[in-house]
């Protein structure tokens, strides 16, 4: 296949929602079905950009997580493991289908693929000294007492909790680069990466989570993507969320954001995370962020009134 670079590239950050809506079970029949939303609409744009596509995994890997507790005749499997487990198993959602889209569409040789994704974080970053993401299920407090791991009180019960260090590099931001410059849909980032360590020559997992936000805008910077997009369950940031007084931002410069968030406007594992990292985008030269709903991908591409869209 020819190269093709002179369509800009559009980076698509898929929040939980595209697989588990609120208030599902999360069955795969259910995940299917929601991802024809985002699906049908990538098949298009994938017409007129090269695409990446990231996402999470919360739901997938705390199921894999109670897993581990409900089986004792099998090893036990590590956090590094689980992650990779989830970017395999979404991957592949994702990709058949993207690939039963695009043939809808009459398009049959587009590449899809999906890759495993090692981001690389500091042994040093503070986030080691003080972990503060719960993972997995829930255990009382007796049973909290005996687990092989440290955990946190929380509203529905004592987790798992570990360090959340910040992206510092992709691992195969080159491999993604070619794949894209060659037209391939890539899938990859999934979860926010394997958290993994240079230890000497080689890459060691660690038992972490990456918000996959940070590490979206941190392969966004790498790659050099022209649309950096956060897809979630709201078409956009508010101010005075969940008051009668919110209200969606349309146009936020990096000074605004900033401002917004040192106020205490966007949370901390829900919208926080997403305005840093659209701003930061932005900030670091990007042409343009956005943060939209699932039904909103494609129109927030073209309609700069959707969504909320970062300018410099
Ligand atoms: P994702 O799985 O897409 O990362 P999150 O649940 O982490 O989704 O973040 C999206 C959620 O953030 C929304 O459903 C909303 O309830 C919450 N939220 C918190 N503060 C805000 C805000 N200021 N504006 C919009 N949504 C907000
Ligand atoms: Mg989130």
């Amino acid at each position: 296949m020819d190269p093709n670079t002179s369509k800009p590239v559009l980076l698509i950050a898929l929040g939980g929602n595209a697989l588990i809506q609120k208030g599902q079970e999360g069955s795969i029949t259910e995940q299917f079905e929601n991802l024809r939303v985002p699906g049908q609409q990538i098949a298009r744009l994938s017409a007129e950009y090269r695409i990446i596509i990231t996402h999470g995994n919360g739901p997938q890997v705390g199921n894999l997580l109670l897993q581990q507790e409900c089986c004792d005749a099998v090893p036990k499997l590590p956090l590094e493991i689980l992650v990779a487990q989830t970017e395999g198993q979404i991957g592949y959602m994702i990709e058949s289908t993207l690939d039963q889209e695009l043939m809808a569409l009459g398009i049959d040789e587009r590449p899809l693929v999906t890759l495993i994704t090692y981001v690389v974080v500091d042994r040093n970053d503070p986030a080691f000294r003080n972990p503060t993401k719960p993972i997995g299920p829930a255990f009382p407090p007796e049973k909290a007492r005996s687990l092989p791991y440290p955990t946190v009180a929380t509203p529905k019960g004592h987790r798992r909790v570990v360090a959340s260090p910040r992206p510092v590099t992709i691992v195969e931001r080159r491999e993604i680069q070619r794949l894209i410059d060659m037209d391939f849909i890539v899938i990859c980032c999934g979860g926010g990466g394997i958290p993994v360590i240079r230890e000497g020559r080689a890459f060691n997992g660690v038992d972490a989570v990456i918000d996959k936000d940070l590490a979206s805008v941190r392969l966004a910077r790498e790659v050099g993507v022209d649309i950096f997009m956060i897809v979630t369950d709201v078409d956009g940031a508010q101010i005075d969320f969940g008051t009668e007084k919110a209200r969606r931002l349309n146009r936020l410069t990096v000074k605004e954001a900033a401002r917004y968030l040192a106020a205490g406007h966007f949370p901390e594992g829900s919208m926080g995370p997403k305005v840093a990292a659209a701003a930061e985008f932005v900030r670091a030269g990007g042409r343009r962020a956005v943060i939209t709903s699932l039904e909103k991908i494609e129109a927030a591409v073209s309609d700069p009134s959707v969504g909320t869209q970062f300018t410099p």
